[in-house]
């Protein structure tokens, strides 16, 4: 086994960790970044499947994402918009399908005049919330020990308003049931995006898309990095030494540095060994964290048929399998391509199907909002990130019921010479490519502050 000595180490060479290693290396400081997989990214992977090119993990770029969009032009990455022309659809919890171009879904006015309400004690309670520390409103307590279903139960007795509200933060962004984590936690996840009403407005959120495909961000960071970048390098062992260095210990290398960032997800820290074991606080902490659930499904079409029919491709159904589906259109391709999502316990029901009976489920529920020819794609592909060893679940990992306000604040601090750096621990782009790049430079300029 090879043995090397560098300033800082990182492990994980998704954008957290190469933005950690860039920031590092431009100021001057060895690094080594090791990385389990066989290719970079984490849950960015930009890949060919018969023929098509998809975005199998992350892919939009919305305004307030400055991190990432500054980052975009240094390395002179385009970006397109997303197809929004024509109607969208609207399927109702009894299967009312209705086409519609407002910004709010067409339900009756009783039910739009309660979706506006909620949205803006949603929005008065964000506005309230500092993404970067949601455990210092003076509420955060009361707000974290009831459940997100609960708390818009509360607040309102139209199942219809809850749910459609729910939705986008639920199904559409945890991707857990909204009974399973904290109204403080879905107050965060709407902060971390500027406002809540960000979070419903699909042209704010979705807005564009990355030419090439996202992944590219962190290959081109990665290419810069050149041989420092390691992979097929799992972590396995973090040692701190009496002096208070480390030895990162992985599969086929071993590097002795001043500092180590570990830039995984939080679930999977635990499959690190820490040498001696970490902080009681830290043991605590790591448990109260958890994987969503989302199926991205792909289906790539000869035509975008729905074009030719006035729909813009964009759906919603809080009641439906596939709970959101949009154009997914690859810049510059004749083809088709939509991509749907199928989160939490829906995903769980399909997940026990044969994958040919889900398939047909999955397209089934595609065709309610935009016609029959959704059936028959020439490309079909489901993203499984659940099943990924070095990734465990998909959108990002988030607290259960009472986790962030007792534990948030020490979300981010380090132990002694070993930092942290994740999408999942950040407050600006909580659980997007831009919160990643904001904590892995976070992590290497309290390096370089020190
Ligand atoms: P990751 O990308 O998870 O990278 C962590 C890296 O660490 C991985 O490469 C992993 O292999 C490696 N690793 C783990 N354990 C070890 C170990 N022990 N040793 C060495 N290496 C290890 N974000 C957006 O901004 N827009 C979107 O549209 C969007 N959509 C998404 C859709 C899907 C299906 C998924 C899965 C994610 C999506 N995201 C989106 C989220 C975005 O991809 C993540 O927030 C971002 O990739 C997180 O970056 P990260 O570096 O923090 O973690």
């Amino acid at each position: 086994d090879t043995v090397i000595e560098r300033d800082v180490v990182v492990v994980g060479a998704g954008p957290a960790g190469l933005m950690a290693a860039r920031t590092l290396a431009a100021a001057g400081r060895s690094v080594a970044v090791l990385e389990a997989r066989d290719r970079v990214g984490g849950r960015t992977w930009s890949d060919v499947i018969d023929g098509a090119f998809l975005e199998i993990g992350g892919q939009w770029v919305s305004p307030d994402q400055t991190e990432l969009l500054s980052l975009l032009s240094e390395l002179g990455l385009g970006t397109y918009p997303r197809y929004r022309e024509g109607d969208a659809v609207y399927l109702a919890p009894d299967g009312t399908r209705t086409r519609y171009q407002a910004a709010t879904f067409p339900t009756s006015e009783k039910t739009t005049a309660e979706i506006d309400r909620l949205t803006t004690i949603l929005d008065e309670l964000v506005a309230e919330i500092d993404p970067d520390a949601p455990w210092k409103h003076p509420r955060a307590r009361e707000l974290d020990t009831i459940s997100f279903q609960h708390w818009l139960r509360r607040e309102s007795a139209d199942d219809e308003a809850c749910d459609a509200v729910g939705l986008f933060i639920a199904g559409g962004m945890l991707t857990k049931p909204a009974h399973s984590f904290s109204a403080l936690q879905a107050l965060l996840m709407a902060a971390s995006a500027g406002s809540f009403s960000h979070l419903t407005d699909e042209n704010f959120i979705l807005d564009r898309r990355v030419i090439g495909g996202m992944q590219s961000v962190s290959l081109a960071m990665a290419a810069s990095l050149g041989a420092d970048v390691h992979l097929g390098t799992p972590v396995r062992t973090i040692r701190r030494e009496p002096g208070g260095s480390v030895t990162v210990v992985s599969d086929h290398i071993t590097v002795r540095a001043e500092q180590v960032i570990v830039a995984v997800p939080p679930p999977l820290y635990s499959r690190i060994s820490y040498e001696p074991p970490l902080p009681r606080r830290q043991h605590q902490l790591h448990q109260h964290l958890s994987m969503g659930l989302v199926i991205k499904v792909h289906a790539v079409y000869e035509t975008p048929f729905w074009r030719a029919d006035g729909l813009s491709g964009t759906g919603f159904g809080s009641q439906s399998l596939v709970q959101e589906v949009y154009d997914n259109t690859n810049h510059g391709d004749t083809r088709g391509t939509l991509v749907g999502f199928v989160a939490d316990e829906k995903a769980d029901q399909l997940f026990a199907l044969d994958p040919a009976a889900r398939r047909e489920r999955i397209l089934a529920s595609i065709a309610e909002f935009l016609g029959e020819q959704a059936l028959n794609p020439v490309v079909y592909y489901e993203s499984d990130w659940a099943s990924e060893e070095w990734t465990r679940g998909a959108y990002g990992a988030s607290f259960d019921l009472g986790g962030l306000s007792r534990y948030g604040a020490d979300l981010r601090t380090p132990v002694g010479p070993i930092h942290w750096a994740c999408s999942d621990i950040a407050g600006a782009g909580f659980q997007h490519v831009d919160g990643a790049l904001r904590m892995g430079r976070a992590a290497a300029e309290s390096i370089l502050a020190a």
